[in-house]
């Protein structure tokens, strides 16, 4: 068994998770793939420690209070309702960063946040 194994799980959880949910939305990550890699591995974070993804890319005074609200918990309501994604994690095609590309590597991942 790996010792790190946590933090591994929940990075392949949150990458499974996000090409997934690239495919299902018709969004695409971003043309520098190391922002989608940082994101990813927020998201991994805030899972280990809450439970569940709370969104990366913000300042909140109490965590634990937000992810009981649920509102920006990945996917987020603005993600669900609007398609709009702050993080650039999910972007609509007509979006200047987006890429065609909706998947990305655990290797990838690893290499952009070491
Ligand atoms: Fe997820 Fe919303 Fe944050 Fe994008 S902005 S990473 S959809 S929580």
């Amino acid at each position: 068994m790996n010792d790190n194994k946590k933090i591994p799980d929940s990075l392949e959880i949150m990458r499974k998770f996000s090409e997934v949910y690239a495919q299902r939305t018709g969004t695409f990550f971003c043309i520098d793939l190391s922002v989608t890699s940082v994101v990813i591995e927020g998201l991994a974070k805030h899972k280990d420690e809450y439970g569940l993804p709370l969104c990366p890319c913000r300042h909140y005074e109490d965590k634990v209070k937000e992810v009981s609200s649920a509102y920006w918990n990945c996917p987020c309501v603005p993600m669900r309702e609007r398609k709009e994604c702050h993080c650039m994690l999910f972007l609509k095609s007509s979006n200047e960063f987006a890429s065609q590309g909706q998947q990305i590597s655990f290797a990838n991942i690893i290499k952009d946040i070491e």
